[in-house]
């Protein structure tokens, strides 16, 4: 595959339909990757950054926005953009900073489709898409094989917790594959979980094809975490400075809690429920974890931890539907 350009420029970037970093002069790239139309005949088009360095190396890829209200995971992916910028480099750094643009203009993580025969859906449960699928299958399929797959060795996904919940700094890696759990060891994050991996995740179509990869939860859903997207850039520059596409010393790993399986809590009735946890307590087996009010304010329920654990995630915003999220536990 070469990449191929359009007549098209778009606020002073050119427009590509496809992408091989290999046939790129070393520099700096920002292009608009035409992907798919609206139901209006409009083309959108994803921003793409790509850093290629004059000596050869690996190409990483980091997307995110995969889920349109994860923002800490775009904020993230900007900043390691903006870091990058007249860095000496071994290799190539490609940047797809926004996907599901339909859910970032709704505040949502689904996308959307003018389509009246498909719901509001899960993009990352669609990879590697399908040329003749609904209008999500298309997307994902333009996004796969003519962005995606053709530029990587190595790949990370950068999302959130779902609105309303939060995580810590948080990592998704498959242990079979060495190179993932290396790279969810270098965010240094607060914890990380064996991922076997799930049909049509963009971390488990990286894997399946041969490119490990990681996913990485910033925090929480829609609001601004400093804290942890500063973390999650350093982390990725010393993923760069360990595969040699950045010289410089990597942080030493510190030792966190690894996972091999999780516990969600979930609301058994819909009302208000307040956690009774903080981020990453321990917890022992039927320990209190929230209490939940009806709309008069009047005690409701209480949720007990089925077993021990440390606590992963928990819900910031208070009401909650039946089955939704409350706490979540990490073993
Ligand atoms: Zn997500």
């Amino acid at each position: 595959m070469a990449t191929q350009y359009l007549d098209d420029v778009i606020q002073g970037h050119r427009v590509i339909h496809t992408l091989d970093v290999a046939d790129l002069a070393a520099g700096e790239h920002k292009f608009m990757f035409r992907i798919a139309t609206d139901a209006l005949s409009q083309w959108q088009h994803l921003p793409v950054m790509v850093f290629k360095g004059k000596k050869p190396g690996k190409k990483i890829i980091i997307t995110a926005g995969v889920h349109g209200d994860e923002y800490n995971g775009v904020l993230a992916a900007q900043k390691t953009a903006r870091e990058l910028v007249g860095k000496e480099l071994a290799g190539t750094v490609t940047i797809v900073p926004m996907i599901n643009l339909t859910g970032m203009l709704n505040h949502s993580r689904d996308f959307y489709s003018a389509d009246p025969d498909a719901s509001p859906c899960n993009l990352n449960r669609f990879f590697p898409g399908d040329a003749n699928g609904n209008e999500a299958n298309r997307f994902i399929h333009a996004l796969w094989h003519h962005l995606l797959q053709p530029n990587a060795d190595l790949a990370i996904d950068l999302h959130t917790q779902t609105s309303g919940t939060v995580y810590p700094l948080y990592v998704f890696a498959d242990f079979r594959l060495e190179q993932a759990i290396e790279m969810a060891r270098l965010i240094n994050p607060d914890a990380i979980l064996n991922d076997p991996g799930d049909a049509g995740v963009l971390e488990t179509m990286w894997n399946s094809s041969g490119i490990p990869s990681i996913t990485i939860e910033v925090g929480m859903g829609r609001y601004t975490e400093l804290t942890l997207i500063d973390r999650t850039v350093n982390g990725i520059f010393n993923i760069l400075k360990h595969h040699e596409l950045l010289q410089g010393e990597v942080d030493a790993v510190i030792p966190c809690l690894e996972g091999q399986e999780i516990t969600s809590i979930r609301a058994e009735i819909g009302g208000f429920v307040i956690p009774q946890v903080s981020m990453m307590d321990k917890v022992e087996q039927n320990q209190l974890v929230a209490i939940q009010y009806d709309n008069f304010g009047d005690e409701l329920k209480r949720y007990y931890a089925p077993n021990g654990g440390t606590v992963l995630s928990y819900n910031v915003e208070s009401i909650r539907a039946p089955g939704s999220l409350v706490v979540r536990l990490i073993h």
